[in-house]
């Protein structure tokens, strides 16, 4: 959430106000405001400064530009699409603020949307801004506005909590003015600071009642209750104390391997014009992110005297990861994988038997993932005493999607200490990862999550593509509901049956999404983008043969981004390798297969799709 600061006027108000990390530092150009700005010299602040103007024209405006150095423009009066398009070709930012009440006319926004970088929505008044009046936040709820927005008007320091739960696509930022202030134009430091601290971090985290936003929550039998009671009273004092720090730590290092690679990929690079790094969660131990986590919650089990572990599985990586720290730990472990998976993953079941694991084949419904976890849960509910569920993704009842988005945070957290080595900047450009769940992806996003200059995209699984239907793109094809313990978007048809899913990938197929993917989804925080089962295999065989890595096929879906995306050559770009492709060589041979005879069933490939792949040095 960006907040701007409007309508300062004072030297050391400014400085004071600029301590705060605010985005943007307002000075009012108007010469009827009370807090019209006419001081001579501005100290210099981290914060953009940005003029708001009142129908002045392009001449008044570039030369207060330059005269104050100013980074961007809020525009308050009846100015032109075709001002801002010259401002926005000037190289500001430019920010086109709307007078709303209940007649307001949305229409007025199309004629702005490609000539502006955000909209501000202030209430109306016949003034221009600054009335301490708030209009019906409601009527954004209805607006179909193409560009990101910031909300102004009458904000106060009461208002914490509305905005936090408003649940508005592109609401990007706010803007604070007369309600944090002494006198017109004196800010309040201590007002702002409060108000801020309640409202920044807390966007994109879980709150007290296991909600991110609307989303999330646990919706469990009565008969785990007392699990998950246990759970929710006891993960944070565990994860948080020092012996358990301690054991975390030292695993991740020197069982697992962290830190994992940053490794910038030159080939990659010239290929898409961009700096393109790829996070190497596949050289660790088990060849995935997938032990982050189980490393967290085996740790966590024998912290709450657990014997029995179960878990599910759709790859396997999830279950060899748990069966790998169960062999260990010396405990018991049950893995619940579905039939179809088992086929498909031989190589990872073998590994779970000889790690001593019990592998349940699950033969109901498509099964695969989503079957699975339904049979791991029916195990537990039979099981709840002596039984710790270990969930591999940031799905489940809280507080299971908080604990493993914080096992798997250390991905972000050497993401940003690596291109701080690496190249001096903490923050990346763009962050890609897939999402099945969501997991890897969280994890790689976590630490950059309030910072929203760095863009972060989501590739899900879209099978033979969403217009088929057999697809696994649950933002895409799906709707509100409630799956495995919590409330979250998933595929399911008018009456709540879930949809099966189909994805190439088993690690990718399944119906739902995590509730914090679903809140970030909603909130536009992250770019929810699909890639087919064709797209993410020739993405695979492209990663293997220009860098001699061959990736997860999950993984493969986040690399089949880069085709679909636009970039800067200077841009920073984290992929997420989430997981390497030894599991899945059967499917790649048999598409190399499919390639070879190309004119023989099951896929029919053009010419040029051929060609493409041919020159990828396939035999
Ligand atoms: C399990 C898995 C995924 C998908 O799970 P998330 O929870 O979405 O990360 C992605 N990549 C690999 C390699 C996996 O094993």
């Amino acid at each position: 959430m960006k907040i701007k600061v409007c309508g300062l006027r004072v030297r050391e108000n400014i400085v004071h106000v600029d301590q705060l990390e605010v985005d943007y530092i307002g000075l009012i150009f108007h010469e009827e405001s009370p807090r019209f700005f006419s001081d001579q010299q501005l100290p210099d602040t981290m914060a953009k400064k940005i003029g708001v103007f009142v129908d002045k024209d392009f001449e008044l405006i570039m030369n207060t530009i330059k005269e104050y150095q100013l980074k961007a423009v809020q525009l308050h009066g009846k100015e032109s699409p075709e001002l801002c398009r010259k401002l926005l070709k000037s190289d500001l930012e430019v920010i086109k603020a709307f007078a709303v009440d209940d007649d307001f006319e949305p229409s007025v926004l199309s004629d702005y949307s490609d000539s502006c970088s955000y909209f501000l929505f202030d209430t109306k008044t016949h003034k221009h801004g600054g009335s301490g009046k708030k209009f019906n936040w409601d009527i954004l709820q209805s607006l179909d506005y193409s560009l990101p927005f910031f909300l102004s008007g009458g904000i106060g320091p009461e208002d914490a909590n509305a905005i936090r739960s408003l649940r508005l696509n592109n609401l990007i930022g706010i803007d604070l003015n007369s309600r944090f202030e002494d006198a017109p134009a004196i800010k309040n430091f201590d007002k702002l600071s409060a108000f801020i601290k309640e409202i920044k971090p807390m966007k994109y985290k879980i709150n007290e009642e296991g909600y991110y936003g609307s989303y999330g929550g646990a919706f469990i039998p009565e008969l785990l209750y007392q699990n998950i009671q246990e759970l929710k009273e006891n993960y944070l004092k565990i994860m948080e104390s020092d012996s358990f720090q301690d054991e975390f730590i030292r695993l991740l290092k020197e069982y697992v391997g962290r830190p994992s690679p940053l490794y910038f990929s030159k080939a990659l690079s010239e290929k898409y014009g961009a700096q393109i790094f790829l996070k190497r969660e596949d050289l660790n131990h088990t060849g995935s992110h997938k032990i982050n986590n189980t490393i967290g919650q085996i740790l966590l089990a024998k912290s709450l005297g657990k014997k029995r572990i179960i878990a599910e599985t759709g790859a396997g990586q999830h279950g060899v990861a748990t069966a790998t720290v169960c062999a260990r730990e010396g405990l018991e472990c049950v893995v619940f994988m579905g039939a179809l998976d088992v086929e498909r993953q031989q190589p990872n079941v073998q590994k779970m038997q000889m790690l001593g694991a019990k592998v349940v084949p699950v033969e109901s419904g498509n099964k695969t993932l989503k079957d699975a976890t339904n049979e791991a849960i029916r195990d537990w509910i039979n099981h709840p005493e002596e039984t710790y569920y270990l969930i591999g993704s940031v799905v489940g009842p809280h507080p299971y999607p908080d604990m493993v988005s914080r096992f798997q945070s250390v991905i972000s957290e050497e993401i940003k200490n690596q291109l701080k080595q690496q190249t001096g900047n903490v923050n990346s450009d763009k962050i890609i990862a897939c999402v099945g769940g969501g997991s890897n992806a969280i994890g790689a996003y976590y630490h950059f999550l309030d910072d929203e200059n760095v863009k972060l995209i989501a590739v899900e699984a879209d099978g033979l593509g969403l217009e088929t239907g057999e697809t696994a793109a649950t933002t895409a094809a799906g709707s509100p509901g409630i799956i495995h313990g919590s409330k979250t978007i998933l595929m399911q048809t008018d009456d709540g049956q879930i949809v099966e899913p189909y994805s190439i990938s088993a690690g990718l197929d399944y119906p739902g999404i995590g509730p914090v993917h679903a809140h970030l989804f909603e909130t536009g925080r992250v770019e929810f983008i699909r890639a087919t089962d064709d797209e993410a295999l020739k993405a695979a065989f492209e990663l293997t043969a220009l860098e001699g890595i061959i990736p997860a096929l999950e993984t493969a879906h986040a690399l089949a981004a880069l085709p679909k995306l636009e970039f800067k050559e200077d841009e920073l770009v984290v992929i997420n390798i989430s997981g390497r492709g030894d599991k899945d060589m059967a499917t790649y041979q048999k598409y190399i297969e499919s390639l070879k005879h190309p004119y023989q069933p099951p896929k029919m490939l053009t010419q040029a799709e051929h060609e493409d792949v041919n020159g990828l040095f396939i035999p």
